[in-house]
């Protein structure tokens, strides 16, 4: 062929981070056929939906046979009920600004992330690192500029804005609580940032994906701070919230106080979402509207507090040992520094071999990764407790 292709695509870093976790670990099995693996890698879900939130969607179905009740294409912004349940949850974690017309319903976080970038321009752009890696290969997608907000041991993992003066205005995004630090920011560290936006006339994309595991007085929401109306943009979903990784939805926050020269970013929002994105369905809507309220919500609840049992049990082991970590609480990550100076990959092969755990290194998260571990809650308490049992003897 003799098209061209968007070059920057050649630009974006291959990772081999999860195939090289993969080839290891099957090393790791062939020669050691009768040893145990407890994974602690894994980023998804593993409990099942809760049947308050199944059986929402089995009544769902039902409607779909019926020719009285039959649903077509969705509505492009999703479904009432849906929209005005988020904005209500929005209420009840000090939000209220947050209304249904503002909420764009979608099949996830991560796709709404991606997309972002096609309504934005040629901005400079400011990312945390180490964090989750769709912002930084999205941009790169795009052509974007990037640099790096670093997060270190001395910040815990929570980098502040640099001055304001002499900053162009740039995207910027935050993930809070962090994936894979596990760091939240505190009220005053997210204000930081907001006023950082406002001054220099930037945006912030804010990740809320992990909101549901904040239980410490933290901002569930950037709309809790002053001002993010006029400079931020939030993402959220129903993925690690509602065990929804394999259902697929999610939302973007979009207020239509956000204005360029006049232009609201609502409107190019919604154009992007009416043009390239045909809706959620409606089975899974009506799921996603039952883990908002009553036995969902109680349900939905319970399992978080399942992961966060997992969480805390490893935060006590590596407090007791005196091994620097963040998060365990308001996070299902554990993030650790790798005991005597350990590379993240020589920490891997140590406790794959001697314990058969399989974490992630950090070094798949960014530069200052490096030296750093991630260890999830999202496996089961059995095996968790028998990993901090292992690890204790580290
Ligand atoms: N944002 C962060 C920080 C994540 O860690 C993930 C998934 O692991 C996502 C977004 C993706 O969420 P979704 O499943 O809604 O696409």
């Amino acid at each position: 062929m003799n098209i061209k292709l968007n070059d920057h695509f050649l630009e974006v870093k291959e990772t081999y981070l999860f195939s090289d976790i993969a080839k290891r670990v099957k090393k790791f099995q062939e020669d050691n056929p009768d040893r145990e693996i407890i994974r602690m890698g894994i980023g998804d879900v593993t409990l099942p939906l809760p049947d308050s939130v199944t059986s929402a969607m089995e009544e769902a179905v039902k409607e779909m046979s019926d020719k009285d009740t039959f649903h077509g294409y969705p509505p492009e912004y999703g479904y009432a009920f849906l929209r005005e349940a988020i904005a209500a949850h929005y209420k009840d974690i000090g939000a209220p600004t947050v209304t249904p017309e503002i909420i764009y319903v979608s099949d996830g976080a991560k796709s709404d992330l991606g997309n972002l970038p096609d309504i934005l321009g040629d901005n400079p752009v400011i990312i945390p690192d180490p964090v989750y890696p769709v912002y930084v290969d999205s941009n790169i997608m795009n052509g974007r500029k990037i640099s790096f907000a670093s997060g270190n041991e001395e910040n815990g993992f929570l980098p502040l804005p640099p001055s304001a003066e002499g900053t162009a205005p740039s995207v910027i995004y935050l993930c809070s609580p962090n994936n894979p630090t596990g760091a939240v920011y505190n009220y005053e560290g997210l204000t930081a940032w907001v006023d950082f936006a406002l001054a220099t006339g930037s945006l912030i994309i804010f990740d809320a994906a992990y909101e549901a595991f904040i239980t410490e007085d933290k901002p569930h929401t950037i709309y809790e701070i002053p001002g993010a109306e006029n400079c931020a943009v939030e993402v959220s979903s129903f993925s690690k919230f509602a065990g929804f990784t394999g259902v697929r939805c999610g939302w973007t926050v979009v207020p239509d106080t956000l204005e360029v020269n006049g232009v609201k970013l609502s409107k190019f929002w919604a154009r992007r979402q009416a043009t390239k994105f045909n809706g959620v369905s409606y089975v899974t809507q009506k799921g996603a509207a039952a883990s908002l309220s009553g036995k969902g919500l109680e349900d939905c609840k319970a399992n978080i507090a399942y992961y966060k049992r997992n969480a805390a049990a490893l935060a006590e082991v590596f407090t007791a040992k005196g091994i620097y970590f963040t998060g365990g609480v308001n996070s299902p990550y554990i993030w650790l520094k790798c005991p005597g100076n350990m590379g993240g990959w020589e920490f891997f092969d140590l406790i794959l071999g001697r314990f058969g755990i399989v974490g992630t290194p950090g070094e798949g998260f960014g530069s200052n990764g490096s030296g750093f571990f991630r260890l999830t809650a999202f496996g089961s308490y059995e095996n968790t407790i028998k990993a901090c049992g292992y690890f204790r003897e580290l």
